[in-house]
Order: structure tokens, then C-alpha cells, then sequence
């Protein structure tokens, strides 16, 4: 597979360089050069694989000239081991539900997947590999499970002390074997600059095989592609024929990106639709052309609070301009109340029990009709399962939420964690023992 960085078009690399450096230079991300084109028969062929079959299907005609088939179809059987379903509410709006990984999260995708890769690439390279995370939650919690037993692999991730769920909290320290939490005393951007001093700190981090695991990264974006491919095929068994849009609540717009990667590798979807809360800049950029990243803004959807979202340049990148990425692209934004509005809402009609940030999907979904009246089927990723936003959800909802019993499981078992100051000697002490 060949990637070009965005911020210097010429310069070239392969995937397994594209994931271990993770950013490109000069603050580029790595882009695919090309993609894969699959045609009709394909397609036609499509309804009848399982999402593991599919998923090797996409990723061996991405990367397969680097990494042997076998160990793919391994990699891909291992790293989706959990039902990806979409639920029909009604004829027009359907949910795809991405959280039945071990994180509750659509983001155990990506991580699963790029844990898997970094341990296959790092057999040959015979270095140590040590991943090293700042986490404020969310993206820990997937990072950490996925990377959970991946042999060869060494796991530190840092939190703020007192500003982590305790929901969030377990999925770091209650894991142990390869996982390592730190509890550090100061903020999320304490933790962060204690990381990137880390990966400064040239010496040091070539000795210990510093390595990031984050959401930028290229293979956590490509399985994200994959689930578009399920949902169509899924709507084909159901309505043969039928034409999609998709709406993805978006913070980063990673997963969207990923959307329109499997568009442009022939996937037949009609509009993608960025729904998003207050942070609107996307919103904006497609009515006036100018992207303008502003500070972010709090909401009840906040896994979307970005200001800048950085894969922002990958879209603009594969579209060419605003011109390009309207012709793929709408985008919607709401505030607070209405999206608890809409989840109670999606709860009245279709006794189904959302998030926000679906439920901004959803919104996002129903805009789109109203200004697009047609027959399209639209669907909207369900990124979070409900007991992770528990202390977000309308008040009625907490009580008829059922908590997933591998959380339960996972609570009951002994907690472990390093407490830490801002001393960047100490901690590097600390992590590489
Ligand atoms: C990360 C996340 C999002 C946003 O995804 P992006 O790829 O950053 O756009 C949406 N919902 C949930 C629950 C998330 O964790």
C-alpha cells in the first residue's frame, strides 16, 4: 500500500511505516494514494459473507501486498469476534450498532485492529514495542482493551486523576497483564505533555520503542471503512435494491472519513451526513467554504467536542475542495436540548433506548429527509452503547438502561494503578520498568 503525507504531497511511505510513525511529517497525515475498486459482482456478492469475510474481502485489496493473506483473514477473524447489527426501526431509519465490542464503543474497531497489525509488523522488526496513550476517558478505555493480551506489546496509559468515570476508570486498571494505568495528578493536558515529552525525548523513546495509538492513526481508520460495507449488505437482504445515505455523529470525523473511503472504494452510498453538536465547524465550512477551528464547546455529546477536527484535511484531501466535498457531504448541527429531545423522541416512537451522540445521528438523518424528501434508507451509527453515558442520559432512561455484563465482570475484578506527579524523570523511570 502506498501513502502520501498531506502536508508534503511527494513524500511516499508504506503502511507499515504509515503506522508506526502515526503523524506524518511536518503535522501531515498519511493518506492512501489509491484505492481498491470493487465492482458489480462484488457488490452483488456482498449479502452473502459474514463481516469477518467481508472485512478480509476490503483489507487484503488495501494492504494484502504487505501482510500475507492468511494472516489477515486471522487478524480480521480475531479482532471482529462481536456482532456488528443493524436494527430496522422503521422502513426509512435504520441503526447501525457499533458497540458490541469489549469497550462499548465504535472506536474497539480501530483499536483492535491496529493492535493486531503493530504485533504482526513488530515479529520482524524485533524491537520492543511500547504503546503510550494520554487518554481524558473515552479513547483509553478502547485502546487499553484492545491491545489487551496482543502479545509482544507493552501498554502505558495516562488519566487525570478525579476526572475519569468510574466506569472509565476500570476499563484502564482493572485489565492488568500487558496494561499499565497511571494516575496522574494534574489534568488531561498534564498527562499529555508528559507524553509528548516521552516521544521528544528521542533516546529514550527509540530505547523503549515508543509507539502512539492514536485516532489519527491510518490503521484505525481503515476498519472503520468495513462497517459500511455490513449495513449496505445488511439493507440489501432486507430491501433489495435500496439506496442508502448514512449519518455519523462526528467529533474528529474519523469515522465519517472512513465512510468515504468505502465510497470511493465503489460502495454505493448517497450522501454521507455529518451530524454534529455545537461544534459546528464542519457545518459551517460546507455553507461558506472556509474551514475556521474554533475552541471547543461542551455538550452532552461530548465524545464530539472537537474544535479542529483532524481528519478534516484527509477529506479535503480525497474531495479536492468544498466544491468536492459537497457533492459527498451534508452536514447538520444541534444543540443539547435537542438532542435529548430526540432521544426521547427515538424512545416514544420506536421504544428504543439511545445516547446522545446517536441521537445527534439521528437528528442529523431526520434534517437531511426534511430538506431532501426521497426514498432513501437512512441509517445512523449507533457509536456508543447507552451505559456509557449514563450520567448524560434523560433522567427516565437511567433506571431502564442494562449495564453489559463484561462491565459488570470486569468492576468485580482488583484495581491497579501507579499515582504520579508532573516529574517527567520520575515517570520515565516509572514506565520503563
Ligand atoms: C469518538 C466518538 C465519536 C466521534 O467520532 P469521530 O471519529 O471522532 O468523528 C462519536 N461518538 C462516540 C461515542 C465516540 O466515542
Amino acid at each position: 500500500m502506498k501513502l502520501y503525507n498531506t502536508a508534503k504531497p511527494d513524500q511516499y511511505t508504506n503502511f507499515e511505516n504509515a503506522v508506526f510513525q502515526g503523524l506524518a511529517e511536518g503535522n501531515g497525515l498519511f493518506m492512501p494514494s489509491s484505492f481498491p475498486q470493487f465492482d458489480a459482482a462484488f457488490f452483488q456478492n456482498l449479502p452473502n459473507l459474514s463481516f469477518e469475510e467481508m472485512a478480509f474481502e476490503v483489507v487484503n485489496a488495501l494492504i494484502g501486498d504487505e501482510i500475507p493473506a492468511a494472516v489477515l483473514k486471522e487478524i480480521c477473524d480475531d479482532a471482529f469476534n462481536f456482532p456488528v447489527p443493524l436494527v430496522k426501526l422503521d422502513n426509512q431509519y435504520q441503526i447501525l450498532e457499533l458497540f458490541h465490542g469489549p469497550s462499548l464503543a465504535f472506536k474497539d474497531f480501530g483499536a483492535r485492529f491496529m493492535s493486531r497489525i503493530m504485533a504482526y509488523f513488530n515479529q520482524t522488526r524485533k524491537k520492543k514495542l511500547h504503546i503510550l496513550v494520554a487518554t481524558s476517558g473515552d479513547t483509553g478505555g478502547a485502546v487499553a482493551m484492545g491491545f489487551h493480551n496482543v502479545p509482544g506489546i507493552q501498554v502505558s496509559i495516562l488519566f487525570p486523576k478525579g476526572r475519569v468515570s468510574k466506569y472509565q476508570e476500570v476499563q484502564l486498571t482493572c485489565l492488568g497483564g500487558n496494561i499499565k494505568a497511571y494516575e496522574v495528578d494534574g489534568s488531561f493536558d498534564d498527562c499529555q505533555a508528559l507524553v509528548k515529552k516521552a516521544f521528544t525525548d528521542r533516546e529514550f523513546a527509540d530505547k523503549e520503542g515508543l509507539a502512539s495509538a492514536n485516532s489519527i492513526n491510518i490503521a484505525r481508520l481503515i476498519p472503520q471503512s468495513l462497517y459500511y460495507f455490513k449495513a449496505w449488505a445488511d439493507l440489501q437482504k432486507q430491501k433489495p435494491g435500496a439506496e442508502v445515505v448514512f449519518s455519523v455523529p462526528s467529533g474528529n470525523f474519523g469515522n465519517i472519513c472512513a465512510g468515504a473511503f468505502a465510497k470511493k472504494m465503489g460502495l454505493p452510498i448517497k450522501k454521507l451526513i455529518a451530524a454534529v453538536n455545537e461544534n459546528r465547524m464542519f457545518t459551517e465550512y460546507l455553507s461558506s467554504g472556509v474551514m475556521q477551528p474554533k475552541p471547543s464547546i461542551a455538550t452532552l455529546s461530548n465524545a464530539m467536542d472537537v474544535g479542529n477536527p483532524s481528519n478534516f484535511v484527509r477529506i479535503e484531501a480525497l474531495l479536492g475542495d468544498v466544491v468536492g466535498v459537497r457533492d459527498w457531504f451534508s452536514s447538520f448541527s444541534f444543540s443539547d436540548v435537542e438532542t435529548e429531545q430526540a432521544e426521547n423522541e427515538i424512545y416514544d416512537r420506536y421504544e428504543y433506548l439511545s445516547e446522545p451522540h446517536a441521537a445527534v445521528g439521528y437528528s442529523g438523518l431526520k434534517q437531511y429527509f426534511a430538506q431532501n424528501p426521497g426514498t432513501e434508507t437512512g441509517i445512523f451509527l449507533g457509536t456508543a452503547h447507552p451505559a456509557k453515558f449514563i450520567p448524560v442520559l434523560p433522567k427516565a432512561f437511567v433506571e431502564r438502561v442494562e449495564i453489559p455484563k463484561s462491565i459488570l465482570d470486569l468492576m468485580e475484578k482488583p484495581s491497579e494503578k501507579t499515582c504520579i506527579g508532573l516529574d517527567y524523570e520520575e515517570f520515565k523511570k516509572l514506565i520503563s520498568g
